[in-house]
């Protein structure tokens, strides 16, 4: 097999696992692997069953870690009070653990609980928000934008067909009101345009190869001065 024909096979075994359980997207882990297939940099990160299990592998990431719950029906973590981040010692670990799965409990009675995610926590950057979709008639688009209120409140995005160049992903960045800021305001560093305009891309080659993806979100993408690290991510199904 030619080594893109491994990526595209290595890549459709993921979705064909959630495809066929019957589910509609994939999961953040699930998600992290297709982005790494295609050379788009995830958090270290491991799903664990138990509190033991979770301190041992958040000494192995190194602290601080964030918890986060896995669940097939649980789309929104943050909203069920899923996620934990900034954990320094093994006994927060061990709380994080006991008050996500609680959440969960209470908040999605019936949804079914894998395990949760022990991760890296990425240091402080640029969070924004890289994303994927099909348009019906052209295929194919990519998605850009600064996250926060940026997206949420202003609407600050920008979009392209893919295939798109280097050159017009930097200019699709650089079109976003937010792109100021990534500019490196006041003592601020610059963010890595580059390596932000390579994670765009990507996000589209994924979308050419899985005809069976829909959309592809990644928020955030944490940009530093050198880099870029996707620390969450969500890959809907047709
Ligand atoms: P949700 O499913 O609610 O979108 P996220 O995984 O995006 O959950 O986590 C919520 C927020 O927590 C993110 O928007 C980000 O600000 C922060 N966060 C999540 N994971 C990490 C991480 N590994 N490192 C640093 N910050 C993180
Ligand atoms: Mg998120």
């Amino acid at each position: 097999m030619k080594p893109q024909d491994q990526v595209v096979s290595r890549a459709h075994t993921i979705v064909e696992t959630a495809r066929k359980e019957g589910r509609k997207f994939l999961m953040e882990y699930e998600s992290k692997k297709i982005l790494k297939i295609y050379e788009i940099p995830t958090t270290q990160e491991r799903l664990v069953l138990n509190e033991g299990e979770a301190t041992a592998m958040a000494q192995e990431i190194g602290f601080p870690v964030v918890l986060k719950i896995c669940s097939p029906n649980i789309v929104h973590k943050s909203d069920v009070g899923g996620v934990v981040v900034g954990i320094e010692t093994s006994e927060e670990v061990r709380k994080a653990f006991r008050d996500i799965m609680k959440n969960a409990n209470l908040g999605r009675p019936k949804a079914k609980i894998l395990g949760i995610l022990v991760q890296e926590m990425v240091p402080k950057g640029y969070e924004v928000i890289v994303g994927g979709l099909r348009d019906a008639q052209f295929g194919p688009v990519v998605m850009f934008g600064l996250g926060g209120v940026f997206v949420e409140l202003l609407e600050d995005v920008s979009f392209r067909l893919y295939p798109l160049s280097k050159d017009e992903a930097l200019e699709m960045i650089g079109e976003t009101k937010g792109f100021k800021l990534l500019k490196g305001f006041r003592n601020e560093k610059p963010a890595d345009l580059n390596a932000l305009a390579k994670a765009i891309i990507n996000v589209g080659r994924i979308m050419m190869d899985l005809s069976e993806v829909k959309e592809i979100d990644i928020n955030p993408l944490i940009v530093h001065d050198v880099g870029v690290v996707a620390a969450d991510a969500r890959i809907l199904l047709s």
